[in-house]
């Protein structure tokens, strides 16, 4: 009975997705073989991310000189349900603060960061609120709330007291506390709505696999991704929405095979976009004939559309002086901050060798140093080359220097002089909005294909990282396989 309670990270995926529960059900009763990998590769990132900040909060409290009692952790073999009896109720001996608190309660099941005492100054008692250690920056989310909810209501069990705040250590440092009564009613229909689920009868058999949020992070990624896979499903048609996808599948065309070949009208879906669809469709399936070949490509004819077919419009004149430039960075380089590690760009020299230049960062310091730096060599290009460009593939890189720049103090408004003459040039909508290509996704690593470029990678620790949180992240060496391999200069911002 215990593997069917609820837990609060199941009830935190089934709010990004209702199939998440039916398939961990099928898994505890037998029916489906559990996930090979608990875990994908940004999960497990961001769970040992999520250690380290909880092991600092733990260490945060102890600075402070707070009385912390760290419950006995569950042995090895032992139920849930006896781990919960054994730790017994730490509260009673009114510690400030309780480590790693398990609860069993109204069929659910979780485990507490911390619980904190809280005085009640002229009332004579204090009671015990929970405080969960997230990575979040800023701002509590559904699913953080819900868990803590469902410790208020545990502790008033227990204890007979009900919370009045809930608390969340968030990654910036800052603690978000939230007036309990607020969102309990909530939880409890919702929590209601879940018991239901677990019924044999309603567990099983309605939800089907739908693309969300939480799909990079969920352990039947593999498992859902072979469903969409074998049914030839829409949601790999590079660009489609959600109301497409339901719009054509109310018309009967549910498989991007059916797609590329439609020719009548469908209801919900305007001609011009069904036909951009169509065509998106039929380069994929003849991209898929074709085996691992450079996929087909359409250039699209322009219109009376101001946008769809013009994306060549966008694109200034070549220049000696042109700059390619891509950055590496890693979202969760500490808890409360990321860390762009690599600004890398590509140029020409003065015999028209295109060269390679990168400016690393290993910490805050040297990626204000490297930020400065960058734009330090874009102003200093730009003087020599006043035509000049930098060129990008999405948005990234230039919304990436600016907030650099302002976070850092250094090279703001130089950089806003840059930006408003026009220096950067996202590749991606001139992309997009002139050729269709035969690939799922118009990111550069999938358009690369169209080249014949080979990628040529290289893992390497993240500075400042573990080797278990490490991530990898690969270099391209060139970006236009037609001219010459660059040579490969690595230069450092400041090392
Ligand atoms: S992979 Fe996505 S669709 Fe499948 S169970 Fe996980 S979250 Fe749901």
């Amino acid at each position: 009975m215990a593997d069917r309670l609820l837990t609060p990270s199941k009830i935190t995926a089934w709010l990004d997705c209702t199939h998440y529960l039916t398939l961990q059900h099928r898994v505890e009763a037998g029916t489906i073989p559990p996930p090979s990998s608990v875990f994908g590769s940004m999960a497990k990132l961001l769970v040992d991310k999520g250690i380290q900040h909880e092991a600092a909060c733990l260490a945060e409290y102890r600075v402070r000189g707070l009385d912390v009692y760290e419950v006995p952790p569950k042995r090895d073999g032992e139920s849930f349900a006896s781990w919960v009896e054994r730790v017994g109720n730490p509260m009673d001996a009114g510690h400030d603060v309780i480590y790693q608190m398990p609860f069993l309660h109204d069929g659910v099941r979780g485990v507490a960061d911390f619980l904190v005492r809280v005085e009640k100054p002229g009332l004579g008692f204090s009671r015990y609120e929970p405080v969960d250690a997230k990575l979040a920056r800023s701002d509590a989310k559904p699913g953080h709330v819900l868990q803590l909810c469902f410790y208020a209501d545990a502790i008033e069990a227990v204890t007979g007291l009900p919370p009045e705040h809930l608390h969340l250590w968030l990654g910036s440092g800052e603690t978000e506390s939230l007036v309990a009564v607020e969102f309990q009613p909530y939880w409890r229909r919702l929590r209601s709505q879940l018991t239901s689920l677990l019924d044999e009868k309603a567990g099983g058999s309605v939800t089907v696999p739908e693309p969300c949020a939480h799909c990079d992070f969920c352990e039947f990624q593999d498992a859902c991704s072979d469903v969409w896979r074998e049914s030839d499903s829409l949601h790999y048609v590079a660009g489609i929405r959600g109301e497409d996808r339901l719009a054509l599948e109310g018309a009967g065309v549910g498989t991007m095979d059916l797609l590329a070949r439609r020719r009548d009208p469908v209801d919900g879906v305007r001609g011009e976009r069904l036909d951009r669809l169509v065509e998106q469709a039929g380069l994929q399936v003849s991209a898929r004939s074709d085996g691992e070949g450079a996929p087909h490509y359409e250039v699209i004819e322009p219109s009376e559309d101001p946008t769809w077919g013009r994306g060549f419009e966008l694109l200034p004149e070549p220049d000696a002086g042109d700059v390619f430039l891509d950055f590496e960075g890693d979202p969760f380089w500490r808890a409360d901050v990321g860390l762009f590690f690599l600004f890398g760009l590509i140029a020409r020299d003065a015999s028209g060798t295109w060269d390679y230049e990168a400016f690393w960062s290993h910490d805050r310091d040297e990626e204000a140093s490297a930020t400065e730096d960058l734009i330090g060599f874009l102003i200093d290009r730009r003087e020599r080359f006043p035509s000049m460009h930098v060129y990008h593939y999405n948005h990234t890189e230039r919304s990436a220097l600016e907030r650099l720049t302002a976070d850092h103090g250094v090279g703001e408004a130089a950089l806003e002089r840059l930006v408003e003459t026009g220096l950067f040039v996202d590749l991606m909508p001139v992309v997009r909005n002139s050729v269709q290509i035969g690939v799922e996704s118009y990111g550069l690593k999938h358009l690369e294909r169209v080249t014949g470029y080979q990628r040529g990678t290289r893992s390497t620790r993240v500075p400042g990282q573990s080797s278990s949180t490490s991530s990898t992240w690969s270099t391209a060496t060139t970006i236009d396989s037609t001219a010459s391999p660059p040579t490969t200069r690595t230069t450092s911002g400041r090392r």
